[in-house]
């Protein structure tokens, strides 16, 4: 999402006649995009500030921004730990930008503004400044209505705003038209989207229905509201990839419920195992934290043995950040850093061997490969995903961004599936 809203500020600015720049020496104003998920993301994001105020410093009318969840996290203490960053805009305030650099530029803006507006924006009338490349994101909703305890999200980004099911629509015709054959559509919980009588299924199907778009996949599906008609959808296949990030964050009943995510164990795995059935071939991804207080070893132990049975095609494991004003902050963070780390050390390795265990069962098949590029270490091959979203590299001297082949999987390389092309098949 932040990498989306990276775009959507492009977006704005450029509308606006400003000129995005790769290098630090031609900028005149550098606007720091910042995640306040994890403490460590905190962090790395108040150092960017600090080295981008010496930056400032060292020629006279620069102008220094930070934009996204930290402004409303942190608040005005933001200025008097950094002193001369000029000002601070959170998620839904990014209109405010060309107001702010215009009053820059005019030598009227005074520094340490904070905007924190927490308003009903969606962004729906902006046309984002997309990387180039096969893929362009989405966003189907903005906010969060969920309490999961651990997490900034909501404080930042507020509730819940779902776009209209006619502009989204329009939104991806228009990335088809510009070329982009893939979509992903985004939101912090895309299965309660809800607009004009429409569901998530029921969007996911309209967009897979526009003439031109090869592939649609999502992010993010909370368990607790992924329902029949999407798993029904995603068994549909044409655009819709079987392609399904799920994070159950714990295998733990009683980490589950201090969480506060609303399922269960046995729910969880009784989705996954209707996911298998319906659509064959899935690849299913997770997202965990390890060292949610309290969190023992028995707990961490259903986790992992989650992690074996469900067998995921990919994952991120997080150890625990207790973050300002969630209810778990409250909470003693009473898993020492060590035994944080050798959890997630351990699901890692679990992850590792499912991915090196689907990766296997795919020699000798044929999967489809959208073509995103050549290979940063190999010129002579290609490197693209398959429907399900491996990483796949083949050889060839004539397939080009945007082409879809189909290639049999000869082997496996740490993240990538080795194939060739396979020129006879019809996919
Ligand atoms: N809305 C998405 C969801 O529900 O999965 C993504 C939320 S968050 C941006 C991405 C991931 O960060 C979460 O799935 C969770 O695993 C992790 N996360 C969130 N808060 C955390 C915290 N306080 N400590 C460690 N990991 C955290
Ligand atoms: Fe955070 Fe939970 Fe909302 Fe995801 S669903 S953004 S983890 S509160």
């Amino acid at each position: 999402m932040n990498k989306y809203d990276s775009e959507l500020v492009a977006g704005i600015l450029s509308g606006h006649g400003y000129r995005l720049t790769r290098e630090r020496g031609d900028a005149d104003i550098i606007l720091i995009n910042s995640c306040g998920v994890r403490l460590h993301a905190e962090n790395r994001a108040l150092s960017d500030i600090d080295q981008m105020l010496a930056w400032k410093r060292r020629r006279a009318g620069r102008v220094v921004g930070l934009l996204g969840c930290l402004p409303p996290l942190i608040g005005e203490d933001l200025f008097e730990r950094h002193p001369g960053l000029d000002f601070a805009l959170g998620p839904d305030s990014y209109h405010r930008l060309p107001d702010l650099l215009n009053a820059a530029a005019a030598g009227g803006l005074k520094s340490g503004i904070l905007i924190d507006d927490h308003s009903h924006e969606t962004y729906g009338d902006l046309v984002p400044l997309r990387e180039t490349g096969v893929r362009a994101w989405v966003a189907v909703s903005r906010g969060c209505d969920n309490s999961c305890s651990y997490c900034m999200v909501p404080l930042a980004r507020g509730g819940v705003r779902n776009r209209p099911v006619d502009e989204i629509i329009r939104e991806v015709e228009t990335i088809i038209a510009e070329g982009y054959p893939e979509v992903v559509l985004l939101g912090q919980n895309v299965n309660a989207y809800a607009a004009d009588g429409t569901g998530f299924a029921g969007l996911l199907r309209k967009v897979a229905a526009v003439p031109g778009l090869k592939r649609v996949r999502f992010m993010t599906s909370h368990p607790k509201d992924l329902d029949d008609d999407l798993i029904e959808a995603l068994s549909e296949g044409g655009a819709i990839c079987p392609d399904l990030h799920l994070p159950v964050q714990s295998g733990s009943d009683r980490i589950l419920e201090a969480m506060n995510r609303g399922y269960t164990r046995a729910a969880y795995l009784n989705l996954v195992g209707k996911l298998h059935d319906k659509v064959p071939g899935i690849a299913l991804s997770t997202d965990a934290i390890v060292g949610f207080p309290g969190e023992t070893e028995a707990d961490f132990n259903d986790t992992l043995s989650l992690f074996d049975e469900v067998g995921y095609a990919s994952g991120f494991v997080f150890r625990f950040s207790p973050r300002p004003r969630t209810e778990a902050a409250g909470l003693k963070n009473d898993v020492p850093d060590e035994v944080k780390t050798n959890r997630l050390m351990k699901l890692n390795e679990a992850l590792s061997a499912s991915r090196t265990r689907q990766h296997s069962g795919l020699v000798g098949k044929t999967v489809e490969v959208l073509v995103e590029g050549s290979s940063p270490r190999h010129p002579d091959q290609v490197i693209g995903r398959s429907r399900e979203g491996f990483m796949v590299a083949l050889p060839s001297d004539d397939l080009h961004p945007g082409d879809i082949a189909a290639a049999e999987v000869e082997g496996t390389s740490g993240f990538t599936l080795l194939a060739e092309q396979v020129k006879t098949a019809v996919l």
